[in-house]
């Protein structure tokens, strides 16, 4: 047989080491969820779709989607920079639904067999440039992804029912800014893990941040960001001064 020279039986190696593994602590576990993709809904609660002016509906409309990059996620519990070309760095406290097993075209029904557990996420946008993107029709990455803007508390294994019900609530230096129930989503986690299967191959280790209610709002440097979900957990971030 001769040798295929792309399959050398040689280990990899690099010009440098790669880039570490994404990755988020487990409750009850000491090993690390590893951490493949970031999905953000947009628009899945009825009042925060009002405030940004763009009403949706659900008989008419499907979900739609964003990324952000792996390398912005960081752990509860950080200090991150106040980002670079901003004016207006927004907090939105949403619901994270971290994948277990795969799945492609899967019915709502089949979806909660997808589910590893669920986290607290914090989805930090410049909300200035994000609007700016969108009024001109362009893309959004510059406004969503932000360097260590995905914000995730450890991840709570969850078999059984899907989540459907639970207050989400977020503080500044605490005071009450936002303050939602799971129940309000307008997709279903099922309802979005069906259709964002449609488009991606679904893998272990990717996240969804289910969408965020309304009352989102600025942060400065020196802000302390709190979080908690109902029957999930809590999360926290602290914002440092401009890099
Ligand atoms: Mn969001």
């Amino acid at each position: 047989m001769p040798m295929n020279p792309s399959k050398s039986t040689m280990p990899t190696t690099y010009l440098r080491a790669p880039p570490p593994v994404a990755s988020l602590p487990v409750r009850g576990s000491e090993k690390r969820l590893p951490v493949n993709r970031l999905f953000f809904v947009g628009r899945n609660y009825h009042a925060h779709a009002v405030e940004m002016g763009r009403p949706v509906d659900k008989s008419a409309e499907r979900p739609f989607y964003f990324t952000k990059s792996p390398s912005t996620l960081v752990e509860s519990g950080a200090t991150v920079a106040y980002p670079p070309e901003t004016e207006n760095y927004h907090f939105e406290m949403e619901l994270v639904v971290a994948i277990g097993k795969p799945g492609f075209r899967v019915q709502p029904s089949d979806a909660p067999a997808l589910i590893y557990g669920y986290a607290c996420g914090l989805d930090m946008t410049r909300r200035d440039l994000q609007l700016a993107a969108r009024d001109k029709g362009r893309p959004w990455d510059l406004g969503k992804d932000v360097e260590a803007s995905s914000v995730v508390s450890e991840i709570v294994p969850h078999p059984g029912p899907v989540i459907s019900r639970g207050e989400l609530a977020l503080t500044v230096g605490g005071q009450p800014r936002q303050k939602s129930d799971i129940d309000k989503l307008i997709w279903s986690v099922p309802e979005l893990i069906a259709d964002l299967s449609l488009f991606y191959h679904l893998q272990p280790g990717d996240l969804i941040f289910a969408g965020t209610p309304e009352g989102v709002g600025a942060v400065q440097p020196g802000d302390r960001i709190d979080g908690r979900i109902e029957g999930v957990g809590e999360i926290v971030l602290h914002v440092g001064a401009a890099a």
